[in-house]
């Protein structure tokens, strides 16, 4: 499996497993990664984060569903956004 298709299949594992994930990185093997839901609650749309606090790579998935149960951050409030999701290179 390619690294990108990876990085998808852990976002089926996250919205199946919240609201903690422990699953190695796809591209280093650490155990290190996080996530983070963007979107608008009434909708229950946005996108998802998803990024390795170890190497910092990850991947952004637009056009998700959130789970109902899922934490997530208001896509107005881009201070936020910006501060809880780092600036991590795709892949
Ligand atoms: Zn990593």
């Amino acid at each position: 499996m390619n690294t990108k298709k990876m990085w998808f299949k852990l976002a089926g594992v996250i919205a199946d497993n919240l609201p903690t994930v422990s699953q190695d990185c796809p591209a280093c093997g650490q155990a290190k990664i996080d996530f983070q839901y963007v979107g608008e609650k009434k909708a229950m749309r946005g996108f998802l984060c998803i990024w390795c606090t170890s190497c910092l790579h990850g991947i952004h998935i637009s056009g998700v569903r959130i789970p109902d149960h899922a934490e997530f951050l208001p896509k107005d409030q881009v201070e936020l956004i910006k501060k809880r999701i780092p600036n991590f290179k795709a892949g």
